[in-house]
């Protein structure tokens, strides 16, 4: 099923747009059956699994970080196995990242992500925040940005995601057209299963795919 879900959405999707396999509670060979239907970057939550899948995958993908990104994940392993950082929320996290890549002489690219629901128990910046940290972020040698990132609140109806998106989208053009040094606003990332197309019409050109690639989460 994976190889016809991943052929069925690759074939769906305006040329830019990427997509990252969301992997969270899938085996090592789901996400190898994944890469070898097309899919190019795997999305982890988290680090366990991460490993575990990158055993067996390698470098056949790249490797994006989705989750709730701690200052206990700032590990080499961890820093050297992914490829992006999608969900960067505070300066302390980000100079954390930056010290550690400086270590191992890399320059990891990143996402802020967003808390567009303004929801409290949820991570990410406030809307209104974001440019700040951009700025503050912009200064650190080891850590690049490149666009921001969001989940927004959860709804069955997917039309209640717009009002989020369009927000977004909002503070990524504005910062865009900010040309601040070492900045590169480059992806917009948001839309899931059930949210991606609205997100694609509000700008999105990195969309974050669980359940339409692996099937339901039991
Ligand atoms: C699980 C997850 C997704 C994908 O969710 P689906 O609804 O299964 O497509 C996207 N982004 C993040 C951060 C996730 O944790």
């Amino acid at each position: 099923m994976i190889k016809e879900n991943v052929g069925e959405l690759l074939a769906e999707l305006p040329d830019g747009v990427e997509v990252v396999a969301a992997a969270k509670t899938r085996t090592p060979e789901e996400v190898l059956e994944a890469v070898q239907a097309g899919i190019k970057i795997i999305g982890e939550n988290y680090v366990k699994e991460a490993k575990e899948a990158y055993e067996l995958v390698g470098k056949r993908a790249k490797w994006h970080f989705i989750g709730t990104f701690q200052k206990h994940n700032v590990r080499r392993k961890v820093l050297e196995i992914f490829d992006m950082i999608e969900s960067v929320d505070s300066l302390e996290i980000a100079r954390e990242i930056d010290r550690r890549c400086a270590q191992i002489g890399k320059i990891m690219p990143i996402l802020i992500e967003v808390n567009s629901g303004r929801e409290p128990q949820k991570s990410g910046v406030l809307p209104e925040d974001v440019e700040q940290l951009v700025r503050e972020i912009s200064g650190l040698r080891n850590i690049k940005v490149m666009g921001l990132m969001t989940m927004g609140p959860r709804f069955g109806n997917p039309e209640d995601s717009r009002p989020y998106f369009v927000e977004t989208r909002r503070i990524f053009e504005k910062i865009k057209g900010l040309e601040l040094p070492d900045v590169e606003m480059r992806y917009l990332s948001m839309g899931m299963t059930n949210s991606y197309k609205v997100a694609l019409e509000e700008g999105a050109n990195m969309i974050r795919i669980g359940t339409k690639i692996f099937g339901e989460r039991d």
